[in-house]
């Protein structure tokens, strides 16, 4: 059995993370590979608790929020049937839309950074992504991408927490650059171009 792999796609809302984790999904099934796409927040109850927070619809504090994407990770992990350590054993590539880079940018930028880090790093049911996915893109990019697509915005979503989620995005890639496999992408450029560049940082893992 072919190993499987665990890819991470990271990057600011409006960075193209959903249209290029659709076209690596297609791509890799393309080629014979069982591939699995899945996201943060999740589809469990802790996901579905984190989404009324982010919607605005429930009221939490920030360390709520961050020890609740803990908690939904450890879910995501170790769920027994689609969970992303069961799927990867079993040979699939999982790609998962935000994991724990965000949590580190969003909460570790509004709580405590270390806090957020250690919870997620040093979590022994959290698995390290064989591969993160940085798309990067500024804040006035993505703003201009987010309003042509959509009718509401999330309660993250204005250019000056943009611009600080970005700056923290920076700093978090910078960090776990030293423990982890992460690409950082230029994602103002046409939609080929990027999956080009995401197939070629795939390849490089085999
Ligand atoms: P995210 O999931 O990171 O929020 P999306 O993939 O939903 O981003 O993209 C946000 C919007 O920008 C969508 O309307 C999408 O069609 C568009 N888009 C995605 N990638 C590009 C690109 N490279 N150039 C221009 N527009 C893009």
């Amino acid at each position: 059995m072919s190993k499987g792999r665990f890819i991470v796609f990271e990057g600011i809302d409006g960075s193209g993370k959903t249209t290029q984790v659709q076209l690596l999904a297609d791509f890799l099934r393309e080629q014979g590979i069982e591939t699995v796409v899945t996201a943060e927040p999740t589809a469990l109850p802790t996901g579905k608790e984190l989404r009324a927070a982010l919607s605005g619809k429930e009221k939490k504090s920030e360390c709520e929020m961050a020890a609740l994407f803990v908690l939904d990770r450890i879910a995501h992990n170790n769920d027994k049937e689609n969970g992303i350590r069961a799927l990867v054993e079993k040979g699939a590539y999982v790609i998962c839309d935000r994991y724990y880079y965000s949590t580190l940018a969003y909460q570790g930028m509004s709580t405590d950074y270390s806090w957020v880090k250690k919870m997620n790093l040093a979590c022994p049911d959290i698995m390290r992504p064989d591969l993160c996915i940085y798309l990067d893109l500024l804040p006035e990019q993505s703003l201009e991408r987010i309003r042509r697509g959509r009718e509401s915005t999330e309660i993250y979503e204005t250019e000056e927490i943009l611009a600080r989620v970005r700056n923290t995005f920076l700093t978090v890639i910078n960090d776990l650059k030293k423990t982890d496999n992460i690409a950082v992408i230029d994602a103002y450029r046409p939609i080929n171009a990027i999956a080009e560049d995401i197939k070629h940082a795939i390849g490089e893992l085999n």
